[in-house]
């Protein structure tokens, strides 16, 4: 048979990351800019926290920008902000914020092709360096495909200065990897899914990283961003490999986009998705103990009821959470867990009482 295989694969070109590279920016877009102005996408909270900054560094170096004020990522914001963009006549967009507004700003740069520099304002997440967006259409919000930032400018002093929550949820998400790559070896097993060595052993690498310096994770301390946020990138760069989020998102991200839907508004992100690494590694037969473990060094905690996640909803989630990405094929299966079976994982792990 003849060779036909091929893969495609986008990487970060400039990283910046440690205390006070914000900096950067000018030089960053003015290698990049080829044409046209510079479009920064930012929130409220986050204009504060850097937005401001970068604008006012840009317009040090008399580099034409304008701010493009988003909230939630959903389709709606993404329309407007798509339009608007165009119009301004942008030439590169800049995503200052944290998930939601590097989302917004990774799915623009796809839409318009023009460049994106990636700015988070927190560490909560391992989406600040990977090629996907999350964008809420209806009442789902999937990971979808988007660009790979051209540059990340990851300031851990800007980053040290949002809650320590959000720290520790940004270390769950990426030590998580471990339960996403037994379902992505599964998965290769059971559907001869491709799986990539090279992505899984950097997804790998990122979370036993954090697991054997999880007592150097906390609060206040400006090099725990820095030990966090290098991972999130490794993270980020399995999933260039890749290009997909398998390295980093199995059975416990299904289980956290079902909370997500069934539970708005009480644990975050990095959180929901370490109750679902518990419960996934032990359907898979691994030591879910040493995990809740290295999770409760860092200060996160595995039962639901510490986020306000009732019992009924917790199992409702486990049992659904397979039809939210049915070609995503996990531990979870395709059918839904009985009730029974999914009480009983989520008892003898104590997420629920
Ligand atoms: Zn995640």
């Amino acid at each position: 048979m003849e060779f036909d295989k091929f893969r495609f694969m986008q990487f970060t070109r400039e990283v910046y990351v440690g205390h006070g590279v914000i900096n950067k920016v000018p030089d960053v877009v003015n290698k990049n800019l080829m044409k046209g102005n510079v479009a920064i996408i930012t929130g409220h909270n986050t204009y504060k926290i850097a937005g401001k900054e970068i604008a006012d560094l840009l317009e040090d170096a008399s580099i034409e920008n304008s701010i493009f004020i988003c909230e939630s990522a959903d389709e709606e914001n993404l329309n407007r902000v798509n339009a608007e963009i165009k119009e301004y006549g942008a030439g590169i967009v800049i995503g200052a914020g944290g998930g939601s507004k590097i989302d917004l700003a990774k799915k623009t740069a796809y839409n318009l092709n023009i460049p994106l520099i990636s700015i988070p304002t927190t560490p909560s997440h391992d989406g600040i360096a990977s090629p996907r967006a999350s964008i809420k259409r209806g009442k789902w919000s999937v990971s979808e495909e988007a660009v790979m930032p051209i540059s990340i400018i990851a300031d851990t002093y800007i980053m040290s200065k949002v809650p320590y929550r959000y720290l520790k949820a940004g270390a769950a998400d990426v030590i998580s990897n471990e339960s996403a790559l037994l379902d992505w070896k599964l998965a290769n097993r059971i559907k001869g899914e491709e799986f990539s060595s090279s992505a899984a052993a950097i997804a790998e690498y990122a979370s036993k990283e954090l697991v054997e310096r999880a007592h150097l994770i906390m609060p206040e301390v400006e090099e725990s961003v820095w030990l966090v946020t290098k991972q999130i990138l490794a993270s980020g760069t399995s999933m260039a490999i890749a290009a997909s989020s398998r390295p980093a998102s199995g059975s416990e991200h299904l289980i956290a986009h079902a909370l997500e839907m069934l539970a708005p508004g009480t644990a975050i992100h990095g959180e929901q998705v370490a109750l679902g690494c518990i419960v996934s590694l032990f359907l898979h037969g691994k030591d879910w103990k040493a995990m809740e473990n290295v999770f409760r060094k860092i200060g996160i905690s595995t039962r639901a009821s510490d986020y306000g996640i009732n019992d009924h909803i917790m199992i409702e989630a486990l049992r659904t959470a397979h039809r939210i990405r049915p070609e995503r094929f996990t531990i979870l299966g395709e059918v839904d867990l009985s009730f029974h079976a999914a009480e009983s994982a989520l008892k003898i792990t104590n997420i629920i009482e």
